[in-house]
């Protein structure tokens, strides 16, 4: 076998480019004013602005040619459409979740979920909340809990399970108020948390104490099968199963899940809940009805539905799993290398930078992940994102605790080496001049999910 995916090189991609997009890179004036006309937040920067676009992986995959064939063969009918049944074996056999609702995407399939389990008064523990998992349970007027293991909050811990539940904890909030415990949740991989695996060592005992109780457990898999390599891959004992396997455990240690397929379904929208739950899969429908359409369709295309089924498909696979994971790490490598502070180990769909040590001489108050986002877009045109203070802070407050961090998320199939390494240079021409970086202040936000929207000025001190 040639040593197709050795550390110091990039890994060579399982697939061949068919179609092109042209991109390219603004002058440096016109990226100034890009930037002050977004209100220096990338959220607000036109796609023409941005040269390389890791804002997201989030719908920013490329399609393959089977699936844009898929959607040659849409069904277009309101109701019983082929591809529906497609879909609804795909997931069926991929997690053994026998009722399958579409949504249109994962916070669709949130606020069904989350609106019908949680009440007011409610406590939702999860390894970590991604935002808009946090953002539907405050929704009911109930109480997100992140219970992630302590290493999760070290970036310099090389711990390989970082998305792992602190179970300790899990139980003592389970003993002091299961009552008021709707549900369980785990996210894989866990994305606030630097795209961090979860153990299925972990999985298993979660699902164990939350059962214990009489307590659901609902996944975010998002990223299913990224967290399931990684099982595969740094557990002991799992070499020699397949990905498949290994996430067909996991759900079924679980009762259900909520999906957004822009990731681990290599779609660019589409999502969906499943659950054994058929009393909970009835009230779903119901409500899917008034806010997202038909159960057959769940606010998408019949096409987008068949794309959803061969994408699950595609991104289980272990040649495609092998170069996403193996992008991430070479990126990682090449900044580790100069000495950009990461967090380690480098986990599924992106870099995250560690905030805390990139610009060690602006404290909180100063959004230090703000100002590095901004300076990634004026030295290269690269487009990140924070996830820190501003995505996680409430009201007018920004959170001074937990992880600073700013995420390279990459895209599924989208990128190659050399744009990799391209970034990986602009983020070094940064860190070179890192002393000369200032703060910013919101000047505007909006109640909820405000980094989408909120604007920064430079700070005057
Ligand atoms: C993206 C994401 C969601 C929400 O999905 P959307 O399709 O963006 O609505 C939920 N949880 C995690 C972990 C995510 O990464």
């Amino acid at each position: 076998m040639p040593p197709s995916f050795a550390d110091e090189h990039s890994p060579v991609e399982p697939y061949r480019i068919k179609v092109v997009e042209a991109i390219s890179l603004l002058g440096r004036e016109e990226r100034e004013r890009a930037l002050e006309r977004a209100g220096f937040n990338p959220f607000n920067l036109l796609s023409e602005e941005v040269y390389i676009d890791l804002l997201t992986d989030s719908g920013t995959s490329a399609m393959s040619d089977r699936q844009w064939a898929g959607l040659m063969v849409g069904d277009e009918a309101y109701a019983g459409s082929r591809n529906f049944l497609r879909f609804e074996a795909t997931v069926r056999r991929l997690t053994g979740f026998p009722h399958v609702i579409p949504a249109h995407q994962g916070r669709a399939a949130e606020h069904l979920v989350l609106s019908l389990l949680a009440h007011p008064g409610d406590v939702v523990p999860n390894n970590m909340h991604f935002d808009t998992t946090r953002t539907h349970v405050q929704r009911v007027g109930a109480k997100p809990v992140d219970l992630a293991i302590p290493e999760a909050y070290d970036c310099e811990n090389p711990h390989p399970f970082k998305g792992d539940m602190d179970t300790d904890r899990l139980t003592r909030l389970l003993d002091d108020r299961s009552a008021a415990v709707p549900l369980v949740m785990m996210t894989l991989t866990n994305n606030t948390g630097g795209g961090q695996p979860v153990s299925l060592a972990n999985l298993r005992e979660v699902s164990r104490i939350a059962h214990a109780r009489g307590i659901p457990l609902y996944l975010d898999m998002c990223r299913w099968a990224e967290n399931a390599y990684f099982i595969r891959t740094r557990e002991p004992g799992m070499s020699q199963r397949s990905v498949r396997e290994i996430g067909r455990e996991c759900f079924d240690l679980a009762d259900g899940a909520t999906m957004s397929a822009k990731k681990d379904g290599l779609v660019n929208i589409g999502g969906f809940v499943a659950t054994r739950d058929a009393k909970l899969a009835a009230r779903i429908k119901e409500e899917l009805i008034v806010f997202e359409g038909f159960p057959t369709y769940g606010g998408l295309a019949r096409r987008d539905l068949e794309a959803m089924a061969i994408g699950l498909e595609e991104a289980s696979d272990e040649r495609y799993l092998e170069h996403r994971t193996g992008q991430v790490r070479f990126l990682a490598g090449l900044l580790t290398a100069s000495g950009v502070p990461i967090m380690a180990p480098p986990g599924g769909h992106g870099v995250y930078l560690d905030v805390r040590r990139f610009l060690p001489h602006l404290d909180a108050r100063h959004l230090p992940g703000q100002a590095l986002v901004v300076e990634l877009y004026r030295e290269g045109g690269i487009r990140a994102v924070e996830v820190g203070a501003i995505m996680f802070g409430d009201g007018e407050e920004v959170a001074d605790q937990g992880l600073e961090l700013v995420r390279l998320a990459i895209p599924r199939r989208v990128y190659t080496e050399s744009h990799l390494r391209y970034v990986a240079s602009v983020v070094r021409h940064v860190w070179e001049r890192r002393d000369s970086v200032r703060g910013f202040t919101m000047v505007e936000a909006p109640e909820h999910l405000r980094h989408f929207t909120a604007r920064f000025a430079p700070s005057a001190d």
